[in-house]
């Protein structure tokens, strides 16, 4: 191991204490409140963070609104893609600094950070395409006169982001790179648990010439500056990526000036595997459908749907590859997973460990928290729970950690009943040799996203947004963009 995360200190941090980043400038809670952030590999604060309240959050939407009404607006779309583009260049100089942020701050390993450096400028680079891309239509009408009639599109205004902890950076920019490809403006609430690399992001972004103000970033807790936030008379769209829980409070709170929100909640997403799957692809892309990211992937595989027929072989394959995982300081190369985000998520994952036994589930291989060199972190073992049924609360409750529930079952229609049998429909994975299978499971489940003999893999031209309670809304795709505009339609009399 070269380094640790307790050893690792980048020049960010030289300064501990991290403001509100408004109008381009550092600006201390106006109540001088602070909270703390901590590194989950080593439990010891990292950085201490500006609490934001109702009155921050004016201030951050007061520049917003600003900023979108002055020389902003008068931006071009080729001035935006241009800007665009230098942004993705100041992101991909300054990208071992952000990845090693967000690594210390989420606790995500380091490979796994560095390695999503690619996705996030294709992502950029994406949205950048889209500032191009954007235009009304003529429409033929049927009136009588000399009329001609036209749809012009806009930008909504001042965006509101609120985003989770677990991928933060990425986070910020599915959100960030439709305000700058439409000329929007953005106030971004983080996660009280992890906010460095989109503080960081925001000052970057100055540097590549974005102007001040445009991107505005307000920390604190979800009950405070979230809410606010939410609730903002002057905020035009909300874009909120989190619990479903938090997300029915996002719908409440935006009641009041009617401002639209887009939402990307929780899951509980089918890994359905059956008898005539390749269980070389199958077992080791099921394992970390589930695992990535510690669990901590609102996409995560968590219900791995067997044919009974493999049962025993696929569970069997699935404990010998959980068990080779390399859980450890998100600073050691050898690190697969890293520790959960907090204390509060660690005992939440550690009572679902307790739950599942206690419903009668069968544990495999896993089930505690990692001790020895890891027991100051939030670290547990990847777990593989079997012979789960559908209803019980492992397989219901989004967990948010390493857990792995499987489900036995014999036919597709019984797959593909008990797939779609949650609350949720962010994601879904069938793994299958026989095309008829995969048809039906392509269509049968609901979600918003499938992987045909794949997991996880996501691409910004594609996009995807869930269904059921798990939000709506696209995120990435052509019609991302729509999200940041409105459509005004127009009559000209001509005589
Ligand atoms: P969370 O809902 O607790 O918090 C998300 C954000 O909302 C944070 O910034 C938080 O401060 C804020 N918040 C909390 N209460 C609020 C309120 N009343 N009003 C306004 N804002 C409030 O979620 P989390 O625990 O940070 O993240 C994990 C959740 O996010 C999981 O459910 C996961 O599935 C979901 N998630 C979904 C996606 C997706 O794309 N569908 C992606 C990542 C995470």
């Amino acid at each position: 191991m070269s380094e640790t995360s307790a050893a690792v200190r980048p020049p960010f941090l030289a300064n501990p204490n991290k403001g509100h980043f408004i109008d381009g400038k550092w600006q201390p809670a106006l109540t001088g409140e602070t909270i703390q952030t901590f590194n989950p590999a080593t439990g010891q604060v990292l950085a201490t963070l500006a609490r934001g309240r109702k009155e921050d959050v004016d201030a951050a939407v007061a520049c917003a609104r600003r900023t979108f009404e002055g020389p902003w607006s008068r931006f071009t779309p080729h001035q935006r893609n241009a800007l665009m583009l230098r942004v993705c260049e100041v992101l991909e100089r300054n990208y071992e600094e952000l990845a090693t942020l967000e690594s210390l701050d989420m606790g995500a390993p380091l490979a796994r950070t560095r390695a999503m450096k690619n996705g996030l400028i294709q992502t950029v680079m994406y949205f950048a395409s889209q500032a191009l891309n954007w235009s009304g239509t003529t429409v033929p009408n049927s009136l009588n006169g000399n009329y001609t009639t036209l749809t012009l599109k806009a930008p909504v205004g001042v965006v509101g982001g609120i985003i989770p902890w677990n991928a933060p950076l990425i986070s910020m920019w599915w959100i960030m790179g439709g305000v700058l490809a439409t000329g929007c403006t953005g106030v971004i609430k983080t996660a009280e648990d992890a906010s460095l690399t989109v503080l960081r992001t925001a000052e970057l972004l100055l540097e590549a010439g974005v102007p001040p103000g445009v991107i505005n970033v307000v920390t604190g807790l979800g009950s405070e500056a979230g809410a606010a936030l939410a609730a903002h008379m002057d905020v035009d769209r909300i874009a909120f990526t989190g619990s479903t829980v938090t997300g029915r409070e996002i719908i409440k709170a935006s009641a009041g000036n009617m401002k639209r929100i887009q939402l990307e909640l929780g899951g509980k997403s089918p890994d359905i595997v059956f008898a005539d799957a390749n269980l070389d692809k199958a077992v080791p892309g099921a394992a970390m459908g589930v695992f990535n990211n510690s669990g901590q992937i609102c996409s995560a595989g968590t219900r791995i749907f067997v044919q009974r027929g493999i049962q025993e072989e696929f569970v069997a394959r699935l404990v010998d590859y959980t068990r080779k995982i390399k859980v450890g300081d998100p600073f050691d190369p050898a690190s697969q997973l890293g520790p959960l985000i907090s204390r509060r998520q660690l005992d939440r994952v550690l009572g679902y460990m307790s739950i599942g036994q206690e419903d009668g589930a069968r544990l495999e291989v896993g089930g505690n928290r990692l001790g020895a060199q890891l027991a100051e972190g939030y670290f547990v073992a990847p777990t593989v729970f079997n012979n789960v049924r559908n209803d019980m609360r492992i397989a219901r409750e989004e967990i948010f950690g390493p857990v792995a529930s499987v489900i036995p079952f014999d036919t597709v229609d019984e797959a593909l009943k008990l797939g779609n049998d949650t609350d949720y429909g962010l994601g879904g994975a069938v793994w299958t040799s026989n095309v008829g299978t995969m048809m039906k499971a392509m269509h049968g489940i609901k979600a918003g996203k499938m992987w045909i003999n794949c997991y996880g893999l996501a691409d910004p031209a594609v996009g995807f947004s869930g269904t059921k309670q798990s939000g709506y809304g696209m995120k990435g795709g052509a019609q991302h963009i729509d999200g940041f505009l409105y459509e005004k339609s127009v009559y000209i009399n001509g005589d």
